[in-house]
């Protein structure tokens, strides 16, 4: 017991700080970010400062001496005050040499060992009498502490060449200018740090909210509730996620609609012709048994019944078959005018016993490869919608036409025809248009279904033209072959 309930406390915890997340991802990716970047400003302000600092001191030590020259030749008498502000200001020691005087004008800030700037100045100088430019320059190290000082020399141009500038500099950054750049290091560490938290914690925010609306709604979905909007305001990739769910959403129901409509016609369709088998082969137990010819008036409706259901169930195992591609087809090479003269001879029949109009517009012999069983299939199914659903106007047109390389069939009829915005969905399987239920026409919105799996399998090109309560062109175009010579057609017979 003890074991479950720890579990389930570690489950928890791992759900609370779940890692993949976006927002621990994006949490951790800027608390890492903002950490390296502290990590350099230390790491340059501790290893590179003194060399920067020292670079840009030597450049600093340069112009100040050609400024010191500048006013030492311009303006002599001035040049004691000058050079004293410029030793104080640019923490530096200056010394000039003429062949009458030594003037020192020591402007650093530590107390330093004088002694060891004379021992300097005398080096530098026997070093610039040696010099070919006027000039000489050098960077010492203290042994002691390791700091570093430049030490230069120039002629003095209107001094003459016994007249020497030398100037000393410390080459490290005053202790009180690197404590305050700590300081102010530690204060810009901190506010990137929180800068970054805070970032970090907006950006998770809004980058995780749309998703977790899709979720929610995703969840609502699985629970079957149709109705649900995915809405993915925010960012373009989840706006084009949230329209895609939606799509999906809508076909889903979509297709939960159709397969409610098949249960409840096929439910229909099955259970009539088996109430009156049920119901005729009782009446032959009960009543006209002993009667031949009731009997068999009764035994042809329960076959006619069978018939129908045989066709049903034929039906739905063609479009299953279809759909799986497991289906033998048996080409041949055919002439479709001839087999659609065949389909239009088996309505006449019907066209004579019920007042329907047929007409037959053959064209010239169009000879195609495929299954002609099947194809007799599609063309019977195109003429028994036709009739189907004429309404009041029986005159129906079957129409072939053939150019260079096709052959074209055209089923016109002038009936209810189909509205628009249900004509994309008549080649679906189970869709029956919402007219045709009102009436209470029989099907099972089926054949156009197989119709349509059985003209993808020739490769053939189909449709349908048709306006609201003027009729429908239901047409498909097939490639046409050369005619096969009598050898070939023996053979095949053979
Ligand atoms: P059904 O068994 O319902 O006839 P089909 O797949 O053959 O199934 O047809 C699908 C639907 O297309 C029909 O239910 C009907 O609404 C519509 N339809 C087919 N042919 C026509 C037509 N010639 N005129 C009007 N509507 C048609």
């Amino acid at each position: 017991m003890a074991d479950h309930t720890g579990k389930s406390a570690a489950r928890r915890a791992s759900k609370r700080i779940d890692t993949s997340s976006i927002k621990t991802t994006t949490l951790l990716s800027f608390v890492i970010f903002a950490l390296f970047l502290v990590m350099v400003l230390w790491g340059l302000s501790n290893f590179f400062l003194s060399s920067f600092y020292e670079r840009a001191r030597s450049q600093e030590v340069i112009r100040t001496a050609e400024t010191l020259e500048t006013q030492f030749s311009q303006n002599r008498s001035s040049f004691g005050a000058v050079a004293m502000q410029t030793a104080g200001t640019n923490n530096i020691y200056i010394r000039i040499d003429t062949v009458d005087e030594s003037l020192v004008f020591d402007g650093t800030r530590e107390a330093q060992d004088s002694d060891a700037f004379e021992v300097d100045a005398d080096r530098i100088k026997a070093k610039l009498a040696s010099s070919a430019t006027g000039i000489a320059s050098e960077t010492r190290h203290d042994s002691s502490d390791m700091r570093a000082r430049l030490i230069y020399a120039s002629y003095l141009t209107s001094g003459g060449s016994d007249s020497i500038l030398c100037i000393i500099a410390p080459l490290y950054p005053d202790p009180v200018t690197v404590r305050i750049l700590r300081d102010m290091l530690i204060y810009i560490s901190f506010i990137v740090l929180v800068v970054a938290l805070l970032l970090a914690f907006a950006l998770s925010v809004r980058l995780s909210a749309p998703i977790e609306k899709l979720t929610r709604s995703a969840t609502e979905l699985s629970k079957g509730n149709h109705d649900v909007y995915f809405d993915g305001a925010g960012f373009t990739e989840t706006k084009e996620l949230a329209r895609a769910l939606n799509k999906a959403s809508y076909e889903m129901e979509k297709t939960d609609f159709y397969q409610r409509e098949i249960i409840a016609n096929v439910s229909h369709d099955l259970k009539t012709p088996l109430t009156m088998i049920r119901s005729y082969a009782e009446k032959i137990i009960d009543i006209t048994g002993d009667n031949p010819e009731k009997r068999n008036a009764d035994l042809n409706v329960i076959i006619s019944e069978t018939e129908h259901l045989n066709k049903l169930v034929t039906d739905m195992l063609s479009v299953s078959n279809l759909q799986s591609n497991n289906i033998e087809m048996h080409m041949e090479t055919f002439d479709l005018v001839k087999a659609a003269k065949s389909v239009y001879e088996s309505f006449l029949a019907l066209a004579s016993s019920e007042g329907f109009e047929i007409h037959f517009h053959p064209c010239k012999p169009a000879y195609v490869v495929g299954d002609r069983t099947r194809m007799t299939q599609v063309m019977t199914n195109f003429v028994s919608n036709a009739v189907k659903y004429s309404g009041d106007n029986k005159f129906i047109d079957i129409r072939l036409s053939k150019s260079s390389k096709k052959v074209t069939f055209h089923c016109i009829d002038h009936g209810m025809g189909i509205p628009s915005e249900e004509i994309g969905h008549v080649w679906d399987k189970y869709y029956r248009t919402s007219a045709n239920h009102e009436r209470g026409i029989e099907g099972t919105g089926l054949g156009l279904a197989i119709v349509k799996g059985i003209l993808n399998l020739h490769g053939a090109r189909y449709g349908v033209e048709s306006e609201e309560g003027k009729g429908s062109d239901f047409w498909f175009e097939m490639d046409t072959v050369r005619k096969p010579s009598a050898e070939e057609a023996e053979k095949k017979d053979g």
